[in-house]
C-alpha cells in the first residue's frame, strides 16, 4: 500500500511537470508540421519529422522531460538563461549538431569541432535541411559595457520549408530587426533591464510585421499589454500569449 501511494505521489510530481507546459502550436510546412513547444523562459523546442531543434535549453534538465532529443541546438548568447552547460550535456546527443557564436564556442573547448557551427552576425549555414542565418542582438545605445554588445551574440533566423522562424535573442527593437522581411513565426524578448520594455517590443514588432509572434523571455512583464499594443496596430499580427514560466520559475 504504501508504495501504491508512493507511486501515485511520484506520478502526481511527473504529471504536473508536463501539465504546466504550454500545449504546442503547430503550423504547417513544405517539410511537414512544425511543432513549436515553449518550455522557459527563451528556451523552446521546434520539431518536425525527424528533426528536432532546441534553442536556448537552460534551467535544467527536467524542464526537457517527454521532449525529443534534439539533432539541432541553437545557441545565442554567454548568459546563464541562454547558455547552460549543465543542462546542454544533458540534453545533447552524440549526433546533436550545436550552433553558436564564437563567444559561445569558446567555452566549449571539450565539445566534439565537427560538431560546431560558429556562426557570426551575417553569416549563414545549412543544417539538416533547415536555414539558419545569424541576425545582430544588442542593446541600444550601443556600448561597450552593454549587457548585450553588437557582433557577440546571435538572433537567428530560419528557413523551415518555405517558413521563416525568427528568434530574437536578448536585444532591443534594433534595425536589424525592424528591417526584417516576411516572418512567418517570430518569438521576441521583452524584459527590462536586461531587454527591452513591452512598448519598445510592440512598436518593433509592427515594423517587421511577423504573421505570428510570441513573446518570450519577458518575466515579470505585461505581455497582455504588449498584446494590445499590437493589436491595435495591426489586427494581422497573430499574438499568442503562452506559459513560458511554468510554476512560476
Ligand atoms: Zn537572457
Amino acid at each position: 500500500m504504501r508504495s501504491r501511494i508512493f507511486t501515485f505521489a511520484l506520478s502526481l510530481v511527473v504529471y504536473s511537470g508536463y501539465a504546466q507546459r504550454s500545449a504546442p502550436d503547430v503550423i504547417p510546412t513544405g517539410m511537414g508540421p512544425l511543432t513549436i513547444q515553449p518550455v522557459m523562459h527563451a528556451s523552446l523546442v521546434l520539431s518536425l519529422k525527424g528533426l528536432v531543434i532546441y534553442a536556448d535549453p537552460s534551467g535544467g534538465i527536467a524542464k526537457f522531460k517527454g521532449l525529443p532529443a534534439p539533432d539541432l541546438i541553437l545557441i545565442t548568447d554567454i548568459h546563464g538563461d541562454h547558455f547552460d552547460s549543465a543542462t546542454l550535456a544533458a540534453v545533447v546527443t552524440a549526433n546533436t549538431i550545436l550552433v553558436v557564436p564564437q563567444v559561445v564556442a569558446d567555452k566549449l573547448t571539450a565539445f566534439d569541432k565537427k560538431r560546431l557551427v560558429v556562426l557570426k552576425n551575417g553569416d549563414h549555414t545549412d543544417r539538416r535541411g533547415i536555414g539558419i542565418s545569424a541576425i545582430p542582438m544588442y542593446n541600444l545605445p550601443e556600448s561597450p559595457t552593454a549587457m548585450h554588445t553588437k557582433g557577440r551574440g546571435n538572433g537567428y533566423v530560419l528557413g523551415i520549408g518555405g517558413k521563416k522562424i525568427y528568434l530574437s535573442g536578448d536585444t532591443q527593437g534594433i534595425p536589424e530587426m525592424r528591417a526584417l522581411k516576411d516572418i512567418d513565426v517570430a518569438f521576441v524578448c521583452m524584459n527590462l533591464p536586461y531587454t527591452m520594455d513591452v512598448n519598445e517590443a510592440a512598436d518593433a514588432v509592427l515594423a517587421f510585421k511577423p504573421k505570428v509572434v510570441y513573446p518570450y523571455h519577458y518575466r515579470g512583464q505585461n505581455v497582455q499589454q504588449f498584446k494590445k499594443l499590437v493589436d491595435a496596430g495591426n489586427k494581422g499580427i497573430d499574438v499568442r500569449l503562452r506559459e513560458w514560466y511554468p510554476g512560476n520559475l
